[in-house]
């Protein structure tokens, strides 16, 4: 599970990011609604946004591959990106009224984040930067979020006070839970750590957290959004799209992992079938080369002569079983071949010289000699620190006639030979003891290095042996078969086999770009699918919203305009009301002055109206005078105007219409109404006086000759026109009547 979940560490780093980057783009768009508080949240935002980027960079840093400029660069964005959570929580806190240090309290603490950079190194800068910041900033952040959730009603409340204690949640994970540093706390409580301690890599919970945050924070968001917008369609809206995009992106990441991890297994097959292909191809140049040596010290062993000489025979069989020894020594290419004697002591040797002068140290304790007294054939793989040689030991029990044991031969083979041959190999192959160090490599700077840190051995006596380390170990722990991970700062695949009936195993690695390339692939498509789906949903939310907006106005117009309705007409007849048509006279009095057009006012009045109530009733009234306005009104043009002046008398506008005109429109009218029978009543008519506006005219001396005219035409029996022209004052028109 670890292991699986080390590997998929880009698809984590991308998701962090993506987390806190939407979480950030939240933030300021909820800036810039207008009840927003925009400072909190554009730091806030800030901090999600480049604490999003920061995390990216560490995904190209995976990918792409590291250095040590583009490491301080993402230390620094992390510890900018944690400046702005701690500006954000003090800034919050002094508004909720706390007494605190200003802005300039960062300097101190990034002078702290910087000397310990530059005194240890970019992993203490890292630690120092998330305690100083990162432990602090979220901490502060969450307790002011929680101190404001006291003051909101409705789900917000609630949403921002598990969205604080989330925040402090991520605190820890990512202000406390820092890179292995050797001090205290970072010492006991690190990345390392907890990944033993969970077989979690801890950036997948802090992405985790960054994901519920983000929807938190999107919900309160969505709260807010509710209530400035007010709408049920609007709220049901909104619950629907929170839903669909949480599922929809849910699915997107799912589906995105299994993607991306399905390229990836493409390429980590094919990587790991490569390296098992080299492996082999070594291996078998290794037992070429060691297999020689065992199957000649096994034909030593069986040398009658060798035998003979173990078990006390005299010196023909001693110069037979030398003879024999340096013969098989020189057919192998050894470069020392013994007999020993039960105790370990060489009897014989291939470098008699030597071995006159110096003598040999009793062999006892070699591990090879102790197999062979065990009956077994013995391998063993050793360095030697004083010549530099790499050498295989091949031993034999040498047994007497009986089946006893007597002694053993052993064949030492120089690995020079081979390490020269296999120079031109071009994947990197290393041949590592027990502990790790590599002695035999076709990458020359890594000899002697320790590929992985060892405790079995302690460290001085390593350091004694082969020099100390110039360099940290190649891997950070120990690769028992395979693994993916990380080699020199780089990510690849490494694979370790044992070397037969050894202590000694080899190591391939391979480095995997081109997996994290094909894997990238995956990501780069859910990224889309991502974005696609968050534009679509947010879309979608900013048409819906624009319509209930839109349709708001509309309805908002439309009450202003019945509004406007109501103040012009009159209720019972719908026609203009007195109010309007006194504005509408003024103006065009106001135009015919101006303008020198004609302009013809017309009252009438119902004759006998009273008798009509009396006989019919008032409703019966009512139904004419609405009948009456509707014939009036499709008798006139468009332009002229018609309103009830009071009762059952009407008035009509006649703009650009002089007197003899409007006398003729007034006789059509009287006709029109004379000629109409109303139901249950029959005939009625209408007595109309026409005044023709002239120099000098206001609406009351208008109105008031007009209603002379008509009072001239209820004189003169009523059912009539009569005029009122300046011109011809007092003029009856008498034949226009009926
Ligand atoms: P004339 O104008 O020919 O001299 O006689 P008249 O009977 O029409 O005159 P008068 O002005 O005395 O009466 C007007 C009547 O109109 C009085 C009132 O009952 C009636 N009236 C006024 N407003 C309304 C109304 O809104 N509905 C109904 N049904 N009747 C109305
Ligand atoms: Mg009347
Ligand atoms: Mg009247």
């Amino acid at each position: 599970m670890a292991a699986f979940l080390e590997s998929q560490l880009d698809f984590i780093f991308f998701f962090y990011g993506l987390a806190f980057i939407l979480l950030g783009a939240v933030c300021l768009s909820i800036a810039k609604e207008p009840r927003g508080r925009a400072v909190g949240l554009v730091l806030f935002g800030g901090f999600g946004l480049i604490h999003g980027f920061s995390e990216w960079l560490d995904l190209a840093a995976l990918i792409v591959g590291d250095s040590p400029l583009f490491a301080n660069i993402r230390v620094g964005c992390m510890t900018v990106s944690y400046m702005f959570l701690l500006e954000f929580a003090r800034v919050g806190a002094v508004r909720l009224g706390y007494r605190l240090p200003g802005g300039w309290i960062h300097l101190p603490l990034l002078c702290i984040v910087v000397i310990g950079g530059i005194v240890g190194d970019l992993a203490t800068a890292n630690a120092l930067a998330r305690y100083a910041f990162g432990l602090l900033g979220a901490i502060g952040s969450a307790l002011v979020m929680l101190e404001r959730a006291q003051q909101r009603a409705t789900l917000v409340g609630p949403l921002t006070k598990i969205a604080a204690v989330m925040l402090i949640v991520y605190g820890v994970a990512a202000g406390f839970i820092v890179p292995e540093v050797p001090f205290w706390p970072a010492n006991i409580i690190n990345q390392t750590s907890f990944m033993k301690l969970t077989g979690m890599p801890i950036q997948l919970v802090r992405g985790l957290i960054a994901c519920t945050l983000a929807v938190l924070i999107w919900g309160i968001w969505g709260q807010l959004l509710i209530k400035s917008v007010d709408s049920a369609r609007y709220t049901e809206y909104l619950r629907r799209q929170f839903i669909g995009t949480l599922v929809a992106l849910a699915a997107i990441f799912v589906g995105g992992w299994m993607l991306t991890d399905f390229l990836g297994g493409i390429y980590r097959d094919d990587v790991q079938e490569e390296a098992r292909g080299d492996n082999d191809l070594l291996a078998s140049r290794l037992a070429g080369e060691t297999s020689a040596v065992r199957a000649m010290a096994k034909a030593l062993a069986g040398v009658p002569a060798v035998s003979a000489m173990l078990s006390g025979a005299g010196p023909k069989e001693s110069a037979d079983a030398q003879q024999a020894l340096e013969l098989d020594v020189e057919a192998s290419g050894a470069v020392l071949g013994q007999i020993l004697d039960r105790s370990g002591q060489a009897v014989a040797s291939s470098e008699p010289r030597e071995f006159a002068l110096l003598g040999t140290p009793n062999q006892s304790a070699a591990p090879w000699f102790e197999q062979a007294m065990n009956g077994t054939s013995g391998h063993q793989f050793e360095f030697d620190s004083v010549s530099g040689q790499r050498i295989y030991y091949a031993s034999q029990p040498v047994r007497s006639s009986d089946g006893a044991i007597v002694g053993a031969v052993v064949l030492k083979k120089s690995l020079d030979a081979l390490d020269l041959n296999l120079q031109g190999f071009d994947r990197a192959f290393f041949f590592v003891n027990a502990d790790g160090v590599v002695l035999l490599t076709n990458r020359n700077d890594e000899f002697k290095r320790p590929l992985w840190p060892t405790a079995a051995r302690p460290k001085l006596a390593l350091t004694e042996q082969f020099g100390a380390p110039a360099r940290p170990t190649m891997l950070e722990r120990e690769v028992k078969t395979s693994a993916w991970t990380k080699f020199d700062g780089r990510r690849g695949f490494v694979l370790r086999t044992p070397v037969e009936h050894s202590e000694w195993s080899m190591v391939i690695v391979i480095p995997v770009s081109g997996m994290f390339a094909s894997r990238f692939l995956g990501i780069i498509i859910t990224l889309q699918f991502a974005i696609t789906t968050l534009f679509y949903f947010f879309g979608r939310e900013h048409g819906v919203r624009d319509n209930i907006e839109m349709v708001r106005r509309l309805e908002l117009q439309q009450r202003a305009d019945n509004l406007q309705v109501q103040a012009t007409t009159d209720p019972l007849t719908g026609v203009y009301n007195r109010l309007k048509f006194d504005e509408e006279l003024l103006k065009e009095i106001e135009r015919a002055r101006r303008y020198a057009t004609p302009l013809t006012l017309t009252l009438y009045d119902v004759d006998h109206f009273k008798e009509v109530n009396d006989a019919y009733g008032h409703q019966a009234g009512d139904r004419v005078l609405i009948e009456l306005s509707a014939i009036v009104s499709h008798g006139i043009r468009q332009s002229d105007l018609l309103a009830r002046w009071g009762g059952e008398e009407f008035v009509v506008l006649l703009p650009g219409t002089d007197a003899l005109q409007a006398g003729v429109v007034a006789e059509k009218l009287r006709g029109m109404i004379a000629g109409r029978s109303f139901d249950e009543i029959g005939t009625i008519t209408c007595c109309f006086g026409v005044a023709t506006y002239a120099a000098g005219d206001t609406a009351a001396t208008l109105v008031a000759r007009a209603d002379n005219a008509l009072y001239r035409a209820k004189m003169n029996g009523r059912n009539r026109v009569e005029l009122d022209t300046p011109m011809v004052d007092g003029a009856d028109l008498a034949p226009l009547g009926s």
